[in-house]
């Protein structure tokens, strides 16, 4: 158990807490101006009138959290929907459920709780749920339930936010810091053993650059977990005895360059490169979520961007490269939710950015700002007066008509 703990314990606060308590200190600094009514540019038609975009909340909000960080990915939309005036029902997910447990039991004390529940439940709980009417609905978690939600709430035309999965690509060059580059990519990969929504899927480089990374990935992985990674403190666990037993089929033996060693008992794969994969293979059809890395071969960045573009937008997009050339190209001529440039997952955490996905990543965005926005309504309200001026204005628009009101209108 103390193996265990010491992962859960540094992740958790890392990557849960410490990442919703910025969200709710920077929301709490800047809410005054974030909520104020805005004055857009006026043109001469209202340059009598006052006209402001006024911030609305929805209304009753529905999040449904995923499992993989259930603190974060519970919380953090909370925190943009109540800032924006909302009130919110949150079904966290019932794959961890001591978190959604705590959450049910403990936040609720500390919250009014007139403006905050909790839902438990799976998915007979959350197809009843859906059932209901609501004003604004964030999802997170796969596709395909993100379907399933989607269709639910069109029934009311009811607004939502998904933020889903995929497959999110890395390209490597030759011209990168190998050593960095490899480093970046194994921890943004090895995150809570690759169960993280923007973790790396799978790798893009040339043969000769994957014998560079091959190499650099061996001493990397020995920093990182010691010579039997089986055994070390440092990796998690998979959650489930099925997510567990669908990522053990995915590592066919002739594919292994690096890893693929299991503890059953522990629900541990050990980090685990694949080379000689075939893009028809299992595991470059389904987003893997574990800690597996298939590399495919390309030739170069124009192969990368075609194999990038025959497949779903991805959430997020990876490119180490030190060629500008290289990383415009791939940045301009490809869709995907977030990137990021010799680093990992990091955009994630970066305030002011927009968190999202695209197509079948998702659609819609949170975090700081951008999760107030899109908790609001921006409901656009013009005031006039009764003025002389304003009403002599107005006498244009009024029958009966002529041609010199219609020329000066
Ligand atoms: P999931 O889609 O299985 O479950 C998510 C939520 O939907 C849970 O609360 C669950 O109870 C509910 N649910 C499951 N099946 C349902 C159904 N048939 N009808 C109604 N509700 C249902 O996803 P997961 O396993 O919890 O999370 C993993 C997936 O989430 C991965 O695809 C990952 O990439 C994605 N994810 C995305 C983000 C993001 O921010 N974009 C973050 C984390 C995870």
């Amino acid at each position: 158990m103390a193996w265990l703990r010491r992962c859960i314990r540094h992740e958790t606060e890392t990557c849960e807490i410490e990442l919703v308590a910025n969200d709710l200190r920077h929301t709490l600094m800047e809410l005054k101006e974030w909520a104020e009514p805005k004055s857009p540019e006026k043109r001469l038609i209202n340059i009598l009138d006052g006209v402001y975009i006024y911030k609305d909340p929805y209304g009753v909000v529905l999040i449904i959290g995923a499992w993989n960080y259930p603190i974060l990915l519970s919380l953090g939309p909370v925190v943009g929907a109540i800032a924006a005036g909302n009130t919110v029902i949150l079904k966290p997910s019932e794959l961890s459920p001591h978190t959604a447990h705590f959450i049910a039991t403990v936040l609720t004390k500390y919250l009014d709780r007139e403006c905050f529940q909790v839902y438990l439940g799976g998915i007979e709980e959350t197809s009843n749920l859906l059932e209901q009417k609501f004003d604004y609905i964030f999802f997170t978690g796969s596709t395909q339930v993100g379907k399933i939600v989607h269709q639910a709430a069109a029934k009311n035309l009811t607004p939502c936010t998904l933020e889903l999965g995929g497959k999110s690509p890395v390209y490597l060059d030759e011209t990168a810091d190998m050593e960095k580059a490899t480093r970046r990519i194994l921890w943004g990969k090895l995150l809570n053993s690759g169960q993280t929504c923007i973790s790396p899927d799978y790798l893009l480089c040339s043969k000769e650059t994957e014998k560079i990374f091959l190499q650099n990935a061996k001493k990397i992985l020995t920093e990182f977990y010691g010579s039997d990674p089986k055994n070390s403190t440092y990796l998690s666990k998979i959650v489930t005895e099925r997510h567990f037993k669908r990522l053990i089929e995915f590592i066919k033996p002739e594919n292994i360059a690096i890893g693929g060693k299991i503890n059953v008992d522990e629900r541990i794969i050990t980090p685990t490169i694949l080379i000689n994969v075939d893009p028809n293979d299992r595991v470059m059809q389904e987003e893997i979520f574990g800690p597996i890395l298939p590399i495919v071969n390309v030739k170069n960045y124009q192969e990368a961007i075609k194999f990038i573009n025959e497949r779903e937008k991805p959430l997020a997009l990876y490119i180490f490269t030190k060629d500008k050339e290289v990383r415009n190209s791939i940045l301009t001529q490809t869709s995907s939710g977030g990137a990021a440039v010799n680093d990992t997952a990091t955009h994630l955490i970066t305030e002011n950015l927009p968190f999202g996905g695209v197509g079948f990543s998702g659609m819609g965005s949170y975090h700081g700002r951008q999760g107030f926005d899109t908790f609001s309504h921006k409901k656009s309200v013009l005031i006039k007066d009764f003025g002389g001026f304003t009403e002599l204005a107005l006498s244009l628009r009024y029958p009966p008509y002529n041609d010199a009101k219609t020329t000066i209108t």
